[in-house]
């Protein structure tokens, strides 16, 4: 099975490809752009999209954080794609600045509501604490608009609205601490510390929740949370239109067309909101129906993209995506560690060797098989393999 070699014991990195902490992978630097309050405008927007195709391989990714991801970097070309991005403003000076700031905002803020202006406030605290030094991944959400957004998407600290209520949440916990919106910042700068001090990051690793489940939240955090709300669908909003990129990617090209569009806003379910638009034109990469079978699979990045790949993904995954059945979620993992779908899924393929797969049923990528070394051309030609024994 997968989990038992060298080869297939996941790596644990423990930090995320920053803009100035470029990552190498199979198609070159991965270089990250963490794009304030996950906005950009149009003319920022057409400005990535030609830097994708000056300095890297013409494919950006939208990561589960709501961060761009340019791919196929060049060594070469590194240093004028920073000194492009810093002009844009979209990459800090300094790479412990950039790897703090990492904070969500929910997709659908509006100008000087509470959630944007908590959202610049903790930007701009979370830049100047030098002394603050939180694990690579260590993150935060803001999520004070109704209905809630962000209650599934990874983070270690939260912000969100409980009826009336502003709580402060340790992630992992059911209650939190009610605070004022003046004071919410400076809350969350203290519960990262609380956090630190706690024992939280024994040798600069670590998460909240873990903690949160040894020990429990802070005395004061009593407050119940708010029923958790389902997540907006694809589709029109008030704000603009959802649309999903096929597994998190978008060409250039495609970046650039929705760009003159509107601004684009990132959010962390792998879809852009396209401010101001709600009719747009169907391309290849791009989900407009909430019934395209492709939101029924996740695929990871694969061969050859990923060093770690033992098969390509996604060709797979997109030939299987019609035989799903409705309602479940087919996960094909390029090996065992499963980047695009960390938690459990219905199906789950796990690759051995190039075109070889597991298949794991209500598991993830590095759990138990129920078959082993399947082919991608059997799963091809008989795709209910798939569903059997369930
Ligand atoms: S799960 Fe996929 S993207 Fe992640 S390391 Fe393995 S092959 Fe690479």
């Amino acid at each position: 099975m997968t989990g038992g070699t060298d080869a297939t014991v996941p790596k644990i990195y423990g930090w995320c490809p920053g803009a100035l902490r470029p990552m190498m992978s199979g198609d070159g630097l991965v270089v990250r752009i963490r794009a304030p309050l996950g906005r950009l405008s149009s003319q920022q927007a057409r400005a990535i999209a030609a830097l994708s195709l000056k300095h890297g391989n013409g494919l950006i990714d939208l990561s589960a954080r709501a961060n761009l991801q340019l791919r196929g970097v060049r060594e070469s070309d590194l240093r004028d794609l920073i000194a492009a991005l810093q002009d844009l403003g979209l990459v800090e000076q300094e790479a412990t600045a950039e790897a703090r700031r990492n904070a969500l905002v929910t997709p659908f803020w509006q100008p000087n509501d509470t959630s944007h202006a908590i959202a610049v406030d903790l930007n701009a605290a979370l830049t100047e604490a030098t002394d603050l030094v939180l694990p690579g991944k260590f993150g935060f959400a803001v999520d004070c608009g109704i209905p809630l957004q962000l209650q599934n998407t990874a983070a270690d600290i939260r912000l969100e609205r409980s009826g009336a209520d502003l709580l402060l949440v340790a992630d992992g916990a059911q209650t939190g601490l009610p605070v004022q919106a003046a004071h919410a910042v400076e809350e969350a700068i203290a519960l990262a510390r609380w956090f630190l001090d706690q024992g939280g990051a024994p040798e600069g690793r670590g998460r909240m929740r873990p903690l949160i489940a040894r020990r429990g939240p802070p005395p004061a955090h009593v407050a119940a949370r708010a029923t958790p709300t389902p997540q907006q669908g694809l589709g029109p909003t008030a704000i603009g239109r959802l649309v999903a990129l096929e597994f998190g990617q978008i060409s250039a090209h495609d970046f650039d067309m929705l760009a003159q569009l509107g601004p684009l806003r990132l959010t962390p379910w792998r879809m852009l909101l396209v401010e101001g638009v709600q009719d747009i034109a169907a391309q290849p990469g791009l989900i407009l129906a909430a019934t395209d079978p492709r939101l029924q699979v996740r695929a990871c990045t694969g061969a050859p993209g990923c060093l770690q790949a033992l098969s390509s993904t996604r060709d797979l995954a997109r030939d299987l995506a019609p035989f799903v059945p409705e309602g479940a979620l087919l996960h094909v993992s390029g090996w065992a560690k499963g980047c695009a779908h960390p938690g459990p899924a219905a199906l789950v393929l796990t690759a051995t060797a190039p075109d070889t797969f597991d298949l794991i049923h209500h598991g993830k990528a590095a759990d138990q098989p129920l078959r082993e070394t399947l082919s991608a051309s059997a799963l091809r030609a008989a795709p209910t393999i798939l569903t059997e024994g369930s």
